[in-house]
């Protein structure tokens, strides 16, 4: 028997009821070399000073700098050698006047030294180093701490690890990392029709899209999908796979969220917890439900998206994305940027749903947003898409020309796995 939606919900509540959800994040330890793309959850501060010495910045010769400095092309300073110090190598004799160490790129140089001539200014004649050029004081040394100060906030909490930020953690000799553990979303496909990739289509199935879709969309957002799983119309089966997923943090299912035959997610929600939302004020995607049950020890969410692949994902970007990212922290993480949503004109008129907000999703071509005007279910329509337009409930009519905003989807979202 069919069931009535529950009030139809404006998607600004909706924003907000997603929005006060409590979220927990875990922090767990990983090496660096897993590091890539993952969040800081805790400050890292300098443990070490960098250079931890006093380094020669160039090949060529530590000197005493006041020695060197009448040294002119035509009038070099002949300075006898002390030793050689390489890359990993120490000095063992003391700097006096008229002498210098050769040093590598690298090298400690000689506490008495406070300048590196470079090879290029220098000769060797006799058994001696002719100096061409005067040596400033401090010059190509670089001194203790000079690039990483020891207690020195290098990296904030939140910060997103990017290659270089990999490379101040080496820096300061940190293999493993304390990072917010990717929170874990069970997915679930809900439908006698639907079937696996392995499987035969015999007819009346179909394969399913919807477990791919959302759980790469849920890659994007930096959580861990676990559990794709393909569930029967059936209030048994259903309610038993819910309750199996105790270590997810969110479940997201798909389809059977209609007030139709075979619907049963509602039911079972209903059973086994409460029922937040039930019917959205949109197109696509008014059969959406958010459901709050408690599994294992813990109260946990479940994001009920409809079955229409197109609407799934949809409903999946504006509504849900956004907590995802707030569940991972990528949403604070500083050096993320989202690709910004661009103003433009639309290439057609153009007549929305009436009563219900509008996702119209639209290609730039030339510069302009151009509707796409396929069967709102296609997913070959989202394919196609740049980006959606949202058009509030109120509006009749989207002239030919209006500015619209262009909110970037698919392949424009920086990929986060
Ligand atoms: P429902 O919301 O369950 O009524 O499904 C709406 C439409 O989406 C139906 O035509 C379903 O066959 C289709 N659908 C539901 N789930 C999936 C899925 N996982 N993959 C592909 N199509 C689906
Ligand atoms: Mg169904």
């Amino acid at each position: 028997m069919g069931r009535e939606f529950l009030n139809i919900m404006d998607p600004e509540d909706l924003k907000k009821i997603i929005k006060n959800i409590p979220i927990n994040k875990r922090v767990e330890k990983i090496s660096i070399e897993d590091s890539l793309t993952r969040i800081l959850a805790e400050d890292v501060h300098a443990t070490i000073n960098l250079p931890p010495f006093r380094r020669a910045q160039m090949d060529g010769y530590a000197v005493i700098a006041e020695d060197t400095f009448s040294a002119t092309e035509d009038n070099p300073v002949s300075l006898k050698l002390m030793e050689v110090v390489g890359a990993g190598d120490v000095p063992e004799k003391n700097l006096i006047n008229g002498f210098c160490t050769e040093v590598s790129t690298g090298a400690p140089v000689p506490e008495e030294s406070n300048g590196v001539v470079m090879v290029e200014f220098t000769d060797k004649k006799d058994g001696k180093i002719l100096i061409y050029e005067s040596t400033a004081i401090g010059q190509n040394i670089a001194k203790e701490g000079s690039d990483i100060k020891i207690g020195k906030l290098l990296l904030p909490r939140d910060t997103r690890i990017t290659p270089d930020k990999i490379g101040v953690l080496s820096a300061i000799g940190m293999g493993s990392v304390p990072v917010f553990q990717k929170p874990r979303v069970a997915i679930i496909s809900t439908g006698n029709e639907i079937i696996n990739h392995d499987e035969d289509l015999t007819y009346g199935k179909i394969y399913d899209i919807n477990s791919q879709t959302i759980s790469s969309a849920v890659k994007t957002c930096g959580c861990e999908p676990i559990h794709t799983e393909i569930v029967k119309d059936d209030y048994n089966s259903l309610k038993d796979k819910i309750n199996e997923f105790t270590d997810a943090d969110l479940l997201l299912t798909s389809g059977g969220t209609s007030a139709g035959t075979g619907d049963v997610l509602r039911e079972v929600l209903d059973d086994i917890g409460e029922v937040l939302v039930h019917g959205v004020a949109v197109k696509p995607g008014k059969p959406t439900i958010i459901g709050r049950l408690k599994l294992g020890d813990e109260y946990k969410y479940l994001f009920g998206l409809p079955g229409n692949p197109a609407a799934a994902l949809m409903v999946f970007y504006v509504f849900f994305a956004p907590f995802l990212r707030k569940m991972s922290s990528i949403n604070t993480s500083t050096s993320f940027q989202y690709q910004n949503a661009m103003k433009l004109q639309l290439s057609r008129r153009f007549r929305p749903a009436r009563g219900r907000t509008h996702y119209l999703l639209v290609k730039i071509n030339d510069g302009s947003a151009v509707p796409i005007l396929k069967d709102s279910g296609a997913i070959t329509a989202l394919a196609e898409a740049d980006g959606f337009i949202e058009i509030p409930k109120n509006v009749e009519i989207l002239e030919k020309g209006s500015l619209v905003k262009v909110n970037p989807i698919g392949g424009l979202i920086n990929p986060i796995i």
